[in-house]
C-alpha cells in the first residue's frame, strides 16, 4: 500500500515538534497532508516545505499574508482562521495528532474523527470539555483515539490484554511541578517566570504552569476518567517527583503494572504512531542502578486545590469540564499577565463552577460542540466578571 496520510494540528508546539521529529526519521513512509501552527508562521511553513505538506494553516487570519509568503513558491496550500483548521483537520488522512493548546483543539479533533481517522489525542482538554463526545464520534464513524499524554499512553499500555473488569484502581503519577518543595504560604508570591520551570519535562508554557498548579494533573484526573470509563473513585494520583514511573494500574488479584520510562514524549507519541507496533524509538534508555531510587508523596489537595475541583467536576458531569477548563484558561491568562496571584487560579476556578452549577448551566441531556461551546463561552465571562 502506499504511504501513510499524516496531519499534525498544533505543529508547532511542543508536542507537534516531537511528532515531525519522528516523522521526519522516516520521510518516504508519510505523506504530510495538514500542518497547523497559531502565531508562528516561520516554523509552520518551514516544516511544510520541508516535508511537502497539502497545507498548512494558520489558526490566525492576520497571518495569511505572512504565511503566504513564507510558502511561496514551495506548491504547499496556505490558509487561515478556525474553520480553515478545522477543514484541513476534514482532509482524509489515516493519522492526525491532536496537539493544539487548550479547548481550541476540540473541534478540529471531532472532525478529524468524523472521517474515520485515528486521533492520536494530546490535547487533553478535548476529553475534559466533552469526553463522552469524542468517544461518540470515533464510534459513530469507525475511528479511533489513541492517548499522547504519557500517564494515559502508560495506563493504555498497562492494559493491553487485560480485562477492564479487573482494574481496581488507577494511579496517574505527578511530577508536583515547581513548587512541589515551596512551603505553602510562599505560593501566593509566585511569578509566572517561577511557574514555568518544569523539574523534569520540557513542555510548552501553559501545560507547564498548569503542572505547579496541579490543574495538569486535574485535567487528567478527568481524562482517565473520560478516557477509560472508570469509576472516578478508582482513580488517584501521587507524587513521584523523578517523573520516571508515568501511571500504575493496579488489578483485583493485587498486582500493580507499572510504565515507566525517561520524561521523553517521544515514547508517548511514537507508540501512538505505530500502534499496534511497537517499533524502535530514538528515546534514552533508562540506568536504573543511576537512578537509584523511586520516591512517592503524597498528592494534597491543601497544596493543590485543583485535585479537589476534579474530584468535583467528575461528579457533576455534564458540561462541568467544559466550565472547569474554560475558567482554568482565563484564570491562567491572567496569571501569565499578572492580573492574578498564583493561588487566585484555582479560588476563580472554584467560584466559577459554583456560580454557573447554581444557575443549572452544567446539566445536559447529551453532550454538544454547541452546548461546550456555549459553555465555555459563559465560564470565561463568568471568569473575566469574579476577576
Ligand atoms: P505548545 O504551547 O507548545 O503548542 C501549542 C500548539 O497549539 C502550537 O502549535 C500553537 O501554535 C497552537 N495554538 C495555540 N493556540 C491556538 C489556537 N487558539 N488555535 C489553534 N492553534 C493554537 O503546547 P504543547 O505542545 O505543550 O501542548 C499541546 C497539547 O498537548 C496541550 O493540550 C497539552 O496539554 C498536551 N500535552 C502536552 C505535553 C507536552 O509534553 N508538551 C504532554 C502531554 C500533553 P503557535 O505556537 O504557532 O502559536
Ligand atoms: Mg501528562
Amino acid at each position: 500500500s502506499g504511504r501513510r496520510r499524516i496531519s499534525i494540528l498544533g505543529a508547532t508546539g511542543s508536542i507537534g515538534q516531537n511528532t515531525l521529529d519522528l516523522v521526519a526519521r522516516d520521510p518516504v513512509a508519510y505523506e504530510v497532508v495538514a500542518l497547523t501552527g497559531g502565531r508562528n508562521v516561520a516554523q509552520l511553513a518551514a516544516d511544510a516545505r520541508r516535508l511537502k505538506a497539502g497545507i498548512a494553516v494558520t489558526a490566525h487570519d492576520d497571518l495569511l499574508d505572512d504565511l503566504r509568503a513564507a510558502l511561496a513558491g514551495s506548491g504547499v496550500e496556505a490558509a487561515a482562521g478556525s474553520d480553515a483548521l478545522t477543514e484541513a483537520a476534514r482532509r482524509p488522512a489515516d493519522w492526525v495528532m491532536s496537539a493544539i493548546v487548550g479547548a481550541a483543539g476540540l473541534a478540529p479533533g471531532l472532525a478529524a474523527l468524523e472521517t474515520g481517522a485515528t486521533l492520536a489525542l494530546a490535547n487533553k482538554e478535548s476529553m475534559v470539555c466533552a469526553g463522552p463526545l469524542v468517544m461518540a464520534t470515533a464510534r459513530a464513524h469507525g475511528g479511533r483515539v489513541l492517548p499522547v499524554d504519557s500517564e494515559h499512553s502508560a495506563v493504555f499500555q498497562a492494559l493491553i490484554g487485560e480485562d477492564i473488569a479487573a482494574v481496581e484502581r488507577v494511579i496517574i503519577t505527578a511530577s508536583g511541578g515547581a513548587f512541589r518543595d515551596w512551603p505553602l504560604e510562599k505560593l501566593a508570591t509566585a511569578t509566572p517566570e517561577q511557574a514555568a520551570t518544569h523539574p523534569n519535562w520540557d513542555m510548552g508554557q501553559r501545560i507547564t504552569i498548569d503542572s505547579a498548579s496541579m490543574f495538569n494533573k486535574a485535567l487528567e484526573l478527568i481524562e482517565t476518567k473520560e478516557f477509560f470509563g472508570i469509576d472516578p473513585a478508582r482513580i488517584e494520583t501521587v507524587v513521584h517527583p523523578e517523573s520516571m514511573i508515568h501511571a500504575l494500574v493496579g488489578f483485583r488479584d493485587g498486582g500493580l503494572m507499572a510504565h515507566v520510562g525517561p520524561a521523553d514524549m517521544r515514547h508517548a507519541i511514537g507508540f501512538a504512531l505505530h500502534y499496534p507496533e511497537r517499533r524502535a524509538l530514538p528515546v534514552e534508555r533508562l540506568d536504573l542502578v543511576a537512578l537509584g531510587q523511586f520516591t512517592f508523596r503524597p498528592a494534597s489537595e491543601e497544596r493543590w486545590p485543583a485535585l479537589r475541583l476534579a474530584r468535583a467536576v467528575m461528579q457533576e458531569g455534564g458540561l462541568a469540564g467544559a466550565v472547569f477548563n474554560a475558567a482554568k484558561e482565563r484564570a491562567l491568562d491572567a496569571f501569565i499577565e499578572k492580573r492574578i496571584g498564583f493561588v487566585r487560579m484555582a479560588e476563580v476556578v472554584e467560584t466559577v463552577l459554583d456560580r454557573l452549577s447554581a444557575q443549572s448551566v452544567l446539566n445536559v441531556d447529551a453532550i454538544t460542540l454547541d452546548k461546550v461551546r456555549e459553555a465555555d463561552h459563559l465560564a470565561r465571562m463568568t471568569a473575566d466578571v469574579v476577576m
